[in-house]
Formats: structure tokens, C-alpha cells, sequence
């Protein structure tokens, strides 16, 4: 997963990329970067989180009033540094891209760019496949109108981004800074990854947009929130701070949101909102679901739980909201070191189990003899249930329940986030006995798919990693695995 942001007609783009950058790290810790343009282009860009990878000081390079920004999670390529984003070409205009999602068919694209159009490509990462090919249209869809000094043809760049849909399958959120003309931003006709839109007014009068992964860096930034970029939608913000949408434009209309129900379960932060569904309502929403589940229970003693404690920290709300329904104490039974990041960032299997120990350290005096239920955001891998039901037996539990927001993850993801092979996901084709005694606790109680609906009160969601229904076409999905973990093999070598 990655995190996008753009900014036009600010007063100082550089330093509020970088602040909005801050509030999407928790979208990706891989790397970060910055690209502005006045006249030309100004990149920063480097490996870690943003405070390492973009020095305060070297902000003052980045000059001008528009530029683009992401945090990366690396889910495609090798994590070289050639694919840190934003990335660049100099031709047609100078264009930079940044994006969120996956491309399930870049590899053939990439293929077809060399065959057709004789363009190179030089890393394993889709984005470079989207810019070039969004490049070429470009220089296609604008050849003929543009003259000396007159600005970009906007109805041939929302041209260009119909091409990038009719042959790009799967995910993205893209922000692109096109140099000394505009800041465009699209998302694919699904809506998968999220898209907002923000605006404030100048001392001259005219509004600034911004464009985000998540409505928090807006508000960061003193942007209000106007709406969410829609599915298969193109805005582009020109040098005159002039906003055209290519909806306006587009004949069909008709388009199919597939959110991802995983941005509220896990990936975006509380205080974000998307589609109108505000994250933290949703997990508290979600945390009610899971105690109308069990509630029966508890009122006839089937059931004894002594104290709900979260998984922290995505799972607070949920846990609280539990607790709550059911009348049961609340604690805090896991303390998490907070100088330790993310377990799932580490790669390999083994450095990831050691992580979850340095992570949460139990509160022995909360736990000792307690029956516990446990509340975590979703299960994937089993990595941190099983070592957190271990910690918590041996810190005294008598009984160690665990309840998850997510309903069993059976598919892989191939829009993003990182849901391995089948093969590897503790839920894949098992049943919630056989969960249960691989994760080593007492009871396991899922969200049932309907109340995660609910929840979200959302019509469309993808919902691929629960059910297998993929919204996009997937036959090119296997190879696309295959390379993912080719790619994986290679860079631990
Ligand atoms: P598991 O240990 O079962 O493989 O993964 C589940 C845990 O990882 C949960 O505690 C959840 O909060 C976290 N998690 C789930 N998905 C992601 C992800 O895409 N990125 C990161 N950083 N953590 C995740
Ligand atoms: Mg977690």
C-alpha cells in the first residue's frame, strides 16, 4: 500500500507535501517522495520513512506552487531504489506520477510498450508501466493542438487517462504533476484505492486544491474536504487553478464502485474518511457487530469473559464498542512499544514472529487468571494471533478468546495490499475449529461478511479476499504473483 498526495496553487507545495506526507505514513514506511514544479522539476526522493528519507532543510529546493508526494509500501518490484515514486520522463511536457495500488498486468503492458512503442522500461515496478503509458497518450491525445505558449489540451490529458483504463486491469490511485501545466489526479473505474479532494481559499481569492489518499492530510493542511475523487473519474487542476473533471466529458457514466472494505477494517487512519464513512464510526460499528454476535452467550453464561482488551492499536475502537455493548471492563492488557514499527513491514517470516514480542508486552496484574477476550483488526497470515494468544497464556490467562473485525481472508489481494498466496493464509480452506487450535486459542469469533456491510453501509465493496469475487478481470493475476515473489526471493538474496 502507498499513500498520494498533490497539492496546486499552494503557497509553499514542498513544505505542505511534506507535512501532508507525515500523516499518510502509516500507508507506507519504505520510502518517500517529494516533486514540485515552477518552470522545471524539483525531486526528492529516498528509502525509509519521511522524516529520514527527505531532510527538513532541502525542502527549500523544491520550489513552485503545484508537486506531487508518496509513501511507499512496497508490494510490486524488488524495493531498488530506481522505484522510489514520484517518477519522471521528460517527455511529453515533463510529466511526474506517483501511485497507490497494484497493476496486475504490467508485465504485459511492459512488453507491448517495448514491442509498439519502442519504450524501455528499467524496473519491476508498475508505476513506470502507468507513466509511460499514460505518457505516450498524452503526446498522441495533445499532438495536434498544442502551440507555443497556449496551455495543455485538457479534454486530450482526461483522453490519455481513458486509454490508461481501457488497458490498465486492477487498482490505482494516481496523482500526476504535468510541469508548468497542472496537477491531475485518477482513480481506476473501481475505485479501489481512495482518492479525495480538498480545496482553501488564497489571499487572492482563487482556491488551492489538494488531492489525498486520506482526508486527514487535508485537514492537516487547512484544506476542507470537497468529496472523493469517483471511480473511473479524472480531475485536473490547471495553471489557473481552473478544476475540470472528465466526468463533465465522459458519455457512458455509468461506473461500478468497488471500494476496498480493508481501507476501514485496517489500512486508513481513524480520523480519515472516505466515501462519506468515517473510519473510526466504522470500527466502532464494526466492534458492535462482533457483540451482537456473542451476546446470547454471555447473558446465559455459555460465555464468561472477564475483560476485552485490544490489539493495538487499529483495533481500539472496535474493542471499546465491544466492551461496551456487552457491559463487560475494558483494559488495555497489551501495551505496545511504540519505538518498534509495523510487524507485517519485516520481510522474512522469522523476524517478523521475533517482532510481535518486542512489540506488545502484556500487563501481567490486568491478566493473571483472567478470561480474556482479545479483539485484533483482521487475521492474516496467523503470525500475530498465535504469538499473542501464546504471550497472553503466559502471562496467566486462564481463558484467551480472540474476536477479529475482518471476516476470514481467504484470496490473495492483488490491488494492494499484501494478502500472500492461498496457501499461506491461516483462514484458506480451513475450518474455524482447525483456526482455532493453529492460532492456540480458546474460542475464535470472525465478523460475519453481512455485519461488515453493514458496517460500512456502503452498496459497492471489494470485497476479493473474503469471497474471491475479484471486480476486475484476474487471468493475468498468477504471473503477476509469480513475479511478486520472484521479486521478493531476489531482493533477500
Ligand atoms: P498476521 O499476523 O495474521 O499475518 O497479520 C495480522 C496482523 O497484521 C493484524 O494485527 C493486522 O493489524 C496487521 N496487518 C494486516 N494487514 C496488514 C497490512 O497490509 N500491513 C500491515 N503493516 N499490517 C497489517
Ligand atoms: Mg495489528
Amino acid at each position: 500500500m502507498c499513500g498520494v498526495l498533490g497539492v496546486a496553487g499552494s503557497e509553499q507545495a514542498g513544505r505542505e507535501l511534506y507535512g501532508g506526507l507525515l500523516m499518510l505514513q502509516h500507508r507506507g514506511q519504505d520510502a518517500a517522495g517529494i516533486l514540485t514544479s515552477g518552470e522545471i522539476f524539483h525531486l526528492l526522493k529516498n528509502r525509509g520513512m519521511v522524516e529520514k528519507a527527505i531532510h527538513r532543510k532541502s525542502l527549500e529546493t523544491l520550489k513552485g506552487e503545484m508537486g506531487i508526494a508518496h509513501t511507499r509500501y512496497a508490494t510490486m518490484g524488488v524495493g531498488s531504489e530506481d522505484e522510489i515514486q514520484p517518477q519522471i520522463l521528460s517527455f511529453p511536457y515533463g510529466i511526474g506520477m506517483a501511485h497507490n495500488g497494484n497493476i496486475v498486468n504490467y508485465r504485459e503492458l511492459a512488453k507491448d510498450l517495448r514491442l509498439r512503442k519502442r519504450r524501455h522500461t528499467n524496473t519491476k515496478s508498475d508505476i513506470e508501466v502507468l507513466l509511460n503509458l499514460f505518457a505516450d497518450a498524452v503526446a498522441e491525445s495533445t499532438e495536434s493542438t498544442h502551440k507555443t505558449n497556449d496551455s495543455i489540451n485538457v479534454e486530450g490529458v482526461f483522453a490519455a487517462v481513458q486509454k490508461v483504463h481501457d488497458e490498465c486491469v486492477g487498482a490505482y490511485s494516481v496523482v500526476t504533476l504535468i510541469a508548468g501545466e497542472g496537477l491531475l489526479g485518477f482513480r481506476d473505474p473501481h475505485g479501489i484505492r481512495p482518492l479525495v479532494i480538498g480545496r482553501k481559499k488564497r489571499k487572492d481569492g482563487a482556491y488551492a486544491y489538494a488531492l489525498a489518499s486520506e482526508s486527514n492530510a487535508l485537514r492537516f493542511l487547512d484544506y476542507e474536504l470537497v468529496r472523493d475523487v469517483k471511480p473511473g473519474e479524472a480531475v485536473f487542476i490547471d495553471r489557473d487553478l481552473e478544476l475540470h473533471s472528465s466526468e463533465s466529458s465522459s458519455k457512458s457514466g455509468k461506473t461500478d464502485p468497488k471500494p476496498c472494505m480493508f481501507e476501514w477494517v485496517y489500512f486508513s487512519g481513524p480520523e480519515s474518511q472516505m466515501e462519506g464513512v468515517p473510519v473510526y464510526g466504522a470500527r466502532l460499528s464494526l466492534g458492535r457487530a462482533l457483540a451482537e454476535k456473542i451476546k446470547d452467550r454471555i447473558e446465559s453464561q455459555d460465555l464468561k469473559i472477564d475483560l476485552v482488551a485490544p490489539i493495538p492499536d487499529t483495533s481500539r475502537p472496535a474493542a471499546i464498542a465491544l466492551a461496551e455493548c456487552l457491559g463487560i471492563p475494558y483494559r488495555e492488557a497489551l501495551i505496545k512499544n511504540r519505538y518498534v514499527q509495523r510487524t507485517f513491514i519485516l520481510d522474512e517470516q522469522k523476524e517478523r514472529e521475533r517482532a510481535v514480542e518486542v512489540k506488545l508486552s502484556p500487563i501481567l496484574s490486568e491478566i493473571k487468571g483472567k478470561h480474556l477476550l482479545l479483539v485484533d483488526d483482521s487475521i492474516v497470515r496467523g503470525t500475530t494471533s498465535r504469538r499473542i494468544a501464546r504471550l497472553a497464556k503466559s502471562a496467566g490467562a486462564e481463558k484467551v478468546y480472540l474476536a477479529s473485525t475482518c471476516p476470514p481472508i481467504v484470496s490473495p489481494c492483488f490491488y494492494g495490499i499484501d494478502f500472500p498466496d492461498r496457501e499461506e493464509l491461516v483462514a484458506f480452506n480451513q475450518a474455524l475449529e482447525r483456526i482455532q487450535k493453529k492460532l492456540g486459542v480458546d474460542e475464535l469469533i470472525y465478523t460475519e461478511t453481512k455485519d461488515l456491510q453493514k458496517a460500512l453501509g456502503l452498496k459497492g465493496l471489494c470485497m476479493a479476499c473474503l469471497d474471491g469475487n475479484y471486480p476486475t478481470a484476474i487471468d493475468q493475476a498468477e504471473s503477476f504473483q509469480e513475479q511478486r515473489k520472484k521479486d521478493r526471493l531476489g531482493s533477500q538474496a
